[in-house]
Order: C-alpha cells, then sequence, then structure tokens
C-alpha cells in the first residue's frame, strides 16, 4: 500500500524504514525554499489567504511556477493568532457568499489537502439580549433562508438547553433572551491549515521562501515588474499582496494610499477543561466570543484595543472585560485559571468589508482589510484570488470588495465590523 502525504508518496516498506532508523530521515514536509529570480506569480505574505491561493492557483489554473514570500516565517501573522471561528452568519449577501463558499470548502478541506485541520462543526450561538436584538437575528435568520442557509432563533428556554452553564436569570449582567443558532458553524485548527495549504502548494510546485520581507514593489509603464527584498529583486508579471496588516506599506510601496488601519487585537486560553462548552458563543452587546478547543482550553476574544498600532502587543482592559463577561454569563467558570495570552495586529478597513481586488496597477492584486474576521474565509479567498489572477477578470463574489468602492461610496457595511471600538464583532 502506498500513502500519499503533500510532497511524495511512502510505501509500507519506507514508512517501516523510517520508523526502524528512529525517524532521523523524514523529508522535510514544506521544504525551504530558495527564490529564484522571477516567476509567473509572486504572493507576498505566508498566512492563509496568500497560501491557500497559491495551492489554487496551482491545481485549479496549473499555474505552478508561483512563490509564495514572506518577511516571518509561514504562518507567523494572523492565520495562527485567530479564534479560530468560521461562520456564515451575515445579513449582507456579499458577505454571506463568501464565508458561505468557505464552509462548503472548509467542511472538504482536510480531504482536499490530505491535512486534517481539524474541522469541528459544534454552531455558533449568538445571545440576544433584548426583544429589538432577538427582531435583528430574526431578519439576519430570514436573510440567511434567502442564501439558503439554515440558521434557527432559539427562545431564552432554548439557548438555557444548549448552554446549561449560562446564567440566564434576569439578575445577571446581561440578561439573555434568545439567540442565533447557525450549526453549520464551528473552529478550525488555525496553524494546520496554514501547514496543510503550505505543504499542498509545495507539492505542487510552488516555492515558499521564508524570512524574505518585500520592502518595494517595481513596475514599468503602469504594470507590475515584481518585487524586492534585502536578498535581491525578483521578477514576477502578477504580484498578489496578502499581507494583512502589512497592507499600507505594501500599497504604499505600489504608489497607492489604502483606507486601512491597524489595531491590535487580543485572545486568550485557559488551562484544559473537561468539555463544557459545545458551541462558539458571542455576545449580544459586548464584543465577546468563547469556544472550547480540542485540548479543553476555553478561548476567548474580545474587542480591538482601540488605538492605532504596528505592534502585535496589548494592554490589560480588553481582556479583563473579556473575562468580566466571561464571569458574568458563566459564573460556575470563575475559578478557572488563564494560561495564555496573544495579540495580532489586524487590517481594519473603513466599512469593515475587505478589500479584494484588481488595483491601479496593472497585475497587482491586493487582500486586505479583513478586520476581525478574514479567517472564516481562507479558502474561498484563495479561490478567488487564484481566479482574478489566472483569468484576469473579477468573479462575481470578489466584485463587491474592489478598492474603488470607496471612491464610489459603494460601501459593505455588515454591522459592527468596521474599526470603530465600541462596535460589536
Ligand atoms: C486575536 C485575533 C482573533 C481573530 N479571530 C478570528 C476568528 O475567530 N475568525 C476569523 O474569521 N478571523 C479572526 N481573526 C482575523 C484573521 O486572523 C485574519 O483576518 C486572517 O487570518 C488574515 O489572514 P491573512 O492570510 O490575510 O493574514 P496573515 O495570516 O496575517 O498573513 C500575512 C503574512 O504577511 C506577512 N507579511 C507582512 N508584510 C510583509 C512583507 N512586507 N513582506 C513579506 N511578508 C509580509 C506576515 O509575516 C504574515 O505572515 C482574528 C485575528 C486576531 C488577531
Amino acid at each position: 500500500m502506498t500513502r500519499r502525504t503533500g510532497r511524495r508518496s511512502y510505501s509500507a516498506a519506507s514508512l517501516a524504514r523510517h520508523a526502524l532508523s528512529g525517524h532521523r530521515c523524514w523529508p522535510r514536509a514544506i521544504p525551504e525554499d530558495r527564490p529564484r529570480s522571477g516567476y509567473e506569480v509572486v504572493i507576498i505574505g505566508a498566512g492563509g489567504h496568500g497560501l491557500a491561493a497559491a495551492y489554487h492557483l496551482a491545481r485549479d489554473h496549473g499555474i505552478r511556477d508561483v512563490a509564495v514570500i514572506d518577511k516571518g516565517y509561514l504562518g507567523g501573522g494572523n492565520v495562527t493568532r485567530n479564534t479560530a471561528i468560521v461562520r456564515s452568519n451575515y445579513f449582507l449577501p456579499a458577505r454571506g457568499d463568501i464565508a458561505d463558499r468557505s464552509l462548503e470548502l472548509w467542511e472538504g478541506l482536510s480531504e482536499d489537502l490530505n491535512f486534517n485541520v481539524m474541522f469541528s462543526q459544534g454552531g455558533i450561538i449568538n445571545l440576544a439580549h433584548s426583544t429589538s436584538q432577538l427582531d435583528d437575528f430574526a431578519r439576519r435568520a430570514n436573510a440567511m433562508a434567502i442564501r439558503g442557509v439554515p440558521a434557527e432563533l432559539l427562545s431564552r428556554d432554548e439557548v438555557a438547553a444548549l448552554l446549561p452553564r449560562l446564567d440566564i436569570s434576569s439578575s445577571t449582567r446581561y440578561p439573555v433572551v434568545g439567540g442565533l443558532l447557525q450549526r453549520r458553524a464551528g473552529t478550525v485548527r488555525h496553524d494546520a491549515v496554514a501547514w496543510g495549504y503550505a505543504r499542498a502548494a509545495a507539492s505542487l510546485g510552488v516555492d515558499i521562501v521564508q524570512n524574505h520581507e518585500v520592502t518595494a514593489i517595481t513596475s514599468e509603464g503602469g504594470r507590475v515588474t515584481g518585487v524586492v527584498t534585502p536578498h535581491g529583486e525578483i521578477h514576477a508579471d502578477r504580484v498578489i499582496a496578502a499581507v494583512s496588516a502589512g497592507s499600507t506599506r505594501i500599497a504604499q510601496a505600489a504608489g497607492l494610499t489604502l483606507p486601512v488601519e491597524s489595531h491590535v487585537l487580543q485572545a486568550a486560553v485557559t488551562e484544559p477543561l473537561a468539555p463544557v462548552l459545545h458551541h462558539v458563543v458571542t455576545h449580544g452587546l459586548v464584543n465577546f466570543y468563547v469556544s472550547q478547543t480540542d485540548k479543553g482550553e476555553l478561548l476567548l476574544g474580545g474587542n480591538i484595543d482601540g488605538y492605532n498600532t504596528r505592534i502585535a502587543r496589548g494592554g490589560p482592559s480588553p481582556l479583563e472585560e473579556a473575562i468580566r463577561v466571561l464571569v458574568s454569563m458563566f459564573p460556575s467558570l470563575s475559578r478557572v485559571r488563564l494560561l495564555r495570552t496573544w495579540a495580532g495586529v489586524v487590517d481594519m478597513s473603513m466599512d469593515g468589508a475587505p478589500i479584494l481586488s484588481e488595483t491601479p496597477l496593472g497585475g497587482f492584486y491586493l487582500n486586505t482589510g479583513w478586520c476581525y474576521g478574514g479567517f472564516k474565509t481562507t479558502p474561498a479567498v484563495g479561490e478567488l484570488l487564484a481566479e482574478m489572477v489566472a483569468t484576469g477578470t473579477t468573479p462575481p463574489m470578489a466584485a463587491p470588495f474592489a478598492l474603488d468602492r470607496f471612491a464610489s461610496g459603494r460601501i459593505v457595511p455588515e454591522e459592527g465590523h468596521g474599526p470603530k471600538p465600541w462596535m460589536y464583532h
């Protein structure tokens, strides 16, 4: 029997030989490539989006002369710093369509990549704290139903049955009146997503180049011609920038100004517990979300710190608020100890929606502005970027996210996704 692992096939005999040699001779799963002098496509940023784009370029369009170049290590950006929530419970069709397509792709991703990304569809419950908010959730559920996406409006008793540890008494800090449930939502192990895409792309011939910061974009006659790193210039017919919080600098290097701000966003995990929470739960008044990882940790996130920065280190207040909300919701968890906190720098666009777009510089494509929520759309973003670059056209699903919408006023204002700290997730 022969087993396929991203780059090579292994026979039973070779597996046995590796086992008997103490597993010392395995080749690297993801090779450490040095860049060549030129490629058909260069992708800046080995996050989920850049790696997924490389995978789809190679697999769906046969474009394998591709390099993904990162200033640090692959997956060192937000793809592995997020709270791993994937869902498609959006109101606006533009946001919903891309998240729905991603959910479809998440469902088959482990098989596609031959890498277990640990997609866990426990469902997401958004809590409602007033009848008007429940009305708003009903409107959202109807919008989802129109897209053919199941969602369930929950009464207070139904929420209580699904979340037995939740304090639903009327004396709690934020009394709960109901909720919205999307059963197909859940979490994905985020670092597996980076490794899985990287290994699958590398196995199709894509070069993955780490520790090469792109410092400039070269162009001639209004068309991109390549990128510059401290190690030299790399030519490219087309360039995709998928660098999240690095976007404004990269765009500047291409002569563009972006309506994007950099903000710090934090997350935390507690010590591991026996299973206590089977769903992702989001608060309806404060920006707070919690789930339980496969290891048993409670994984929590809150609001951005609220000031512009490029440093992935936040202050105590957003996490203190997140913990206060957690304890008010689940008083029985008040003695649980916090184990670890971390931060990422997120790319907040002015309407809270992403920019997935060609640019005035021919052959130069931008993917940015994902704010709190770009992880969930990783698979569809990869597919769309690859199609844009391979065909030179904008797929209908990407059209609402064009860069020129900020000039024309056709913004995509899904409530609660902009850079304003008082807005909720
Ligand atoms: C704490 C936190 C919680 C979050 N929770 C969620 C969530 O639950 N669900 C969700 O959907 N989203 C969530 N997000 C958002 C999500 O993580 C991001 O939107 C998404 O991961 C962005 O993916 P990316 O591939 O574009 O960027 P990244 O993964 O950030 O990749 C960008 C890469 O570009 C590289 N780079 C930057 N500049 C350069 C340069 N000049 N040259 C070369 N390389 C460069 C970086 O090193 C980095 O590796 C969260 C984010 C944070 C920080």
